[in-house]
C-alpha cells in the first residue's frame, strides 16, 4: 500500500541482522497481495516473515533485538498494547508500518492506538497523481476504477489500493 514501507523494513532487518543480532518481521495474515507470509518491496527484494493474526500474542516473543510489524492497522487494541509493553517494560525495539486510515478516510483500530502510544512517529512520504502529498488511500479494483463501499478490511477480493492527497480523496475525479 506504501511504496517505500516494504523497502524501509526489509532495511531495518538487514542493519539488524548484520550485527548478528535476531529479529522478528511479521506481516498480517490477510495480506495476501504477494502470498500469504511475505514482505515484497517494488524494488524486487523479497523475504518470507511471520504472519499474525487475531489469537498472535506478541508478549510470547523473547531474546530478540527487534521486533518488525507491517500492515500494523490490522493489530488490534489490545495486540498494540503487548508491542507497547514488549517495548516499554522489556526494552524490545518494535517498529510497525501501517496506514492511518481505510479507503473510507476512517482510522483503523490499531492504527489509532499506534497513533497514541508510540514513542515516535515517522511519515513516509508518497506522492498523489497529481503532485500533493498523498495522505488518503483509495480502494480501487482491477482496473484502476474506484470502490467507494465495502467493509473495512476486504478479504480475497481484488481490491488494490492507491494513495491520494486529500484534495483529490474528497474531490471524486480519481
Ligand atoms: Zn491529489
Amino acid at each position: 500500500m506504501n511504496a517505500g514501507k516494504s523497502t524501509a523494513m526489509l532495511q531495518v532487518a538487514h542493519n539488524y541482522e548484520e550485527q548478528g543480532q535476531t529479529v522478528r518481521l511479521f506481516t498480517a495474515a490477510i495480506d495476501d497481495r504477494f502470498g500469504v507470509g511475505k514482505i515484497t518491496s517494488r524494488l524486487g527484494l523479497q523475504r518470507d516473515v511471520e504472519t499474525f493474526d487475531a489469537g498472535t500474542d506478541f508478549l510470547a516473543i523473547d531474546k530478540v533485538a527487534c521486533v518488525l510489524v507491517d500492515e500494523a492497522q490490522f493489530l488490534s487494541v489490545a495486540q498494540v498494547r503487548q508491542l507497547h509493553q514488549l517495548a516499554q517494560v522489556r526494552g524490545v525495539p518494535v517498529i510497525c508500518y501501517g496506514l492511518r486510515t481505510d479507503f473510507r478516510g476512517e482510522p483503523f483500530p490499531g492504527s489509532i492506538y499506534l497513533l497514541a502510544l508510540a514513542d515516535d512517529i515517522e511519515e513516509l512520504k508518497n506522492i498523489c497523481t497529481c503532485g500533493k502529498k498523498a495522505t488518503m488511500n483509495i480502494r480501487v479494483d482491477e482496473n484502476g476504477k474506484r470502490i467507494r463501499e465495502g467493509a473495512q478490511i476486504a478479504i480475497g477480493g481484488n481490491e488494490r489500493y492507491r494513495q491520494a492527497c486529500g484534495r483529490c480523496f474528497y474531490s471524486g475525479e480519481h
